[in-house]
């Protein structure tokens, strides 16, 4: 359990993974899920789920998803912020995946850890891909309703047994995806400005082994690098490895 000390080292990792629909932010969130254990915190999941039990927010945020556009602040922002008081989420760290989306809420986001004695922001990882190449990844996506699982026709095919039930996303449909693309461009500039001490950047346009392991990457270096003093012992070995040859890299560049 971390100490509950904002500045310490034990405090909770926070890493943001931002990208445009069909970027593969889902993806990483959940490798990282298996891999360390951290909390993923889905603002487009919450949403579904709350359409799936009929809730008043759900009811509210149905159409708005539906047509690709996005869902008022209000309900969003509260999401987030009552997952990040959980203790579970304490515990474990959190990664969010689709949110901040705007420049308001990097704002509220911001504000609230600068209140909290628990979170803050440890990096800002935006995965860069061209337009083409997440209108095709759009265009082939299909979810299982029953796992909930994620496929693509041909980067990722389905088992032959559960190809009937797969479902598309709405707001995959191009014009929709395009339009989405178009809210995330718009919107990238303003966030990142308020997260600029802890941005980097990756390359999205490759397989998606070599897209996990850039992020790796930079949230080790993030998270665990330089003088953040965190302990290493929740890290997979193999990461430490990685870690370890980093911190001689540093002190070489030192001598
Ligand atoms: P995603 O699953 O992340 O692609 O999100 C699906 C949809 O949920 C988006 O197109 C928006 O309509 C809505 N949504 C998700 N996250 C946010 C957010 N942070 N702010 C506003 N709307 C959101």
């Amino acid at each position: 359990m971390p100490a509950n000390n904002a500045h310490g080292s034990n405090r909770p990792i926070l890493v943001i993974v931002a990208g445009p629909p069909a970027g593969g932010k889902g993806t990483i969130s959940e490798h990282l899920v298996a891999d360390i254990g951290l909390y993923q915190i889905s603002t487009g999941d919450l949403l579904r789920d709350e359409i799936a039990r009929g809730t008043e927010a759900g009811d509210k945020a149905m159409k708005l998803m539906r047509a690709g556009r996005l869902v008022p602040e209000g309900i969003v922002n509260s999401m987030v912020f009552s997952k990040l008081e959980t203790a579970e989420v304490r515990r474990k760290g959190a990664i969010l995946d689709g949110f901040p989306r705007t420049e308001s809420q990097a704002a509220a986001l911001a504000d609230y850890c600068s209140n909290s004695n628990w979170w803050r922001v440890d990096a800002y990882i935006a995965i860069d891909v061209p337009e083409e190449v997440l209108l095709e990844r759009a265009a082939g996506r299909r979810i299982d309703p029953v796992t909930k699982l994620v496929y693509h026709v041909k980067f990722n095919p389905p088992p032959a047994d559960i190809a009937a039930r797969l479902q598309i996303r709405e707001d995959d449909q191009p014009h929709r995806q395009r339009r989405r693309i178009a809210t995330y461009r718009e919107n990238a500039a303003p966030i990142e400005r308020v997260f600029s001490n802890r941005l980097v950047h990756i390359d999205g346009d490759q397989p998606m082994h070599g897209v996990y392991q850039q992020f790796v990457e930079k949230m080790l270096v993030a998270c665990w690098g330089g003088d953040s003093g965190r302990k290493h012992s929740t890290i997979p070995a193999k990461w430490n490895e990685f870690l370890a040859e980093e911190k001689k890299k540093q002190n070489a560049s030192k001598l």
